[in-house]
């Protein structure tokens, strides 16, 4: 099956039950038992529920996996990721990555024992470096978040499987759509299905999907362990949004693009950091893994000053000021302040996180009244 038809039929049948077309929402918390241990191979819901168990074959096909893990947020599937980990392991990651990933690693598993060195993984070199007979996990985010790299899968992961390393790409960004790290060698992808996968703005949810069984199980004993797993409702919409994330992201993705130069020739705009660009240093490796260059454009201002930033923020009419992204409404945001406040500003210097830098995730909407949204936001400074 292709893309387009994997994503509205993958692990998607008539219910048994009544021959309901769509995935019925099973809202129960414990199933009736014929037996003590004769059922229907459903128990207790923390453990299996029908309308996640469709979501998570469904969300395994997208990948390209065999087993999709759901979990109750993003952050709750790079948790159980990191579970997996013992104190004195260490792990090596994008040293531009999503705010709640860095705090996770440095805030909570740090006291566990548990290390991360945070490197600029467009450079294998540094990679190597600090491999050790300690590090057991690399954790790469492509494109990465705010600054829209591309690290190179191929180069990454095989350095990864030479030193028996366990790898987790977050895909988020790209969606299953642009990108299948499995197909690279990945051994597990995660997603925030909150973002493109959802793709309304409307819940929140995580996934994992791996192809290694030994690998599943462990997942799924620590999902049911901890226990942090999404409800129903919040299933059947990811499973509904799913089944337009091709059609969606392919018109945002052509959004980004226009909008990507229009501020490109903008005489307030200094920087845009767009993997579409001929120009951009990850463009070949981009068009290589990837379908699309992804509907995710980062830019700075040619006076960079949280005034002006402010400013530019405070005025779009259609782009909404808010966290978060790949919803079919555009978002505009502030990394510095929102989603990287987090990190500290030395570091995110380092990287061209700069005070004026802003994030948009473009939607659906018309192309043109996006551009002169933005138009008439820059006549603020
Ligand atoms: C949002 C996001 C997460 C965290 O996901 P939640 O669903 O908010 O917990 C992780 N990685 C990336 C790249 C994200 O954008």
């Amino acid at each position: 099956m292709k893309f387009g038809t994997k994503a509205i039929h993958a692990g998607v049948h008539p219910d048994p039950t009544t021959g309901a077309v769509m995935t019925p929402i099973y809202q129960t918390s414990t199933y009736a038992q014929e037996s003590p241990g004769v059922h229907k191979g459903y128990e207790y819901a923390r453990t299996q529920n029908p309308t996640r168990s469709v979501l998570e074959e469904n969300l395994a096909a997208l990948e390209n996996g065999r087993f999709g893990i759901a979990f109750s947020s993003g952050l709750a599937a790079m948790d159980a990721v990191l579970k997996l980990l013992q104190p004195g392991d260490e792990i090596i990651a994008t040293n531009d990555l999503y705010g709640g990933s860095y705090r996770l690693m440095t805030k909570i598993y740090e006291k566990y024992g548990i290390q991360t060195h945070f490197v600029a993984m467009g450079d294998p070199e540094q990679v190597r470096e600090k491999i050790n007979p300690r590090t057991k996990l690399f954790w790469i985010e492509t494109p990465t978040n705010p600054m829209l790299q591309v690290i190179d899968l191929t180069t990454i992961i095989g350095m990864a499987q030479e030193n028996q390393i366990m790898t987790c790409v977050d895909n988020t960004f790209a969606s299953p759509y642009l990108q299948n790290p499995l197909d690279f060698g990945a051994s597990i992808v995660l997603h925030s299905a909150t973002k493109y996968l959802g793709g309304h703005s409307d819940l929140v949810l995580g996934a994992l999907v791996v192809n290694d069984e030994k690998l599943a199980e462990q997942l799924h004993f620590i999902q049911n362990a901890a226990g942090a797993v999404p409800g129903p409702m919040d299933c059947f919409l990811c499973l509904r949004g799913i089944k337009t994330l091709h059609i969606r992201v392919e018109r945002a993705c052509k959004n980004a693009k226009k909008i990507a130069r229009f501020l490109q020739q903008h005489p307030k705009v200094k920087n845009v950091y767009y993997p579409g660009f001929k120009d951009h240093p990850g463009h070949a490796i981009a068009k290589q893994q990837m379908r699309h260059y992804g509907a995710m454009v980062s830019f700075d201002l040619l006076e960079d000053s949280f005034e002006h930033a402010k400013k530019v923020l405070s005025a779009t009419h259609l782009f909404t000021l808010a966290e978060s992204l790949g919803g079919v409404e555009s978002l505009i945001g502030h990394p510095a302040t929102m989603t990287h406040a987090s990190i500290p500003k030395a570091d995110r210097l380092k990287v061209g996180l700069t005070d004026s830098l802003i994030r948009l995730s473009v939607g659906i909407e018309d192309v043109d009244d996006l551009i002169n949204d933005l138009d008439q936001a820059f006549t603020t400074i």
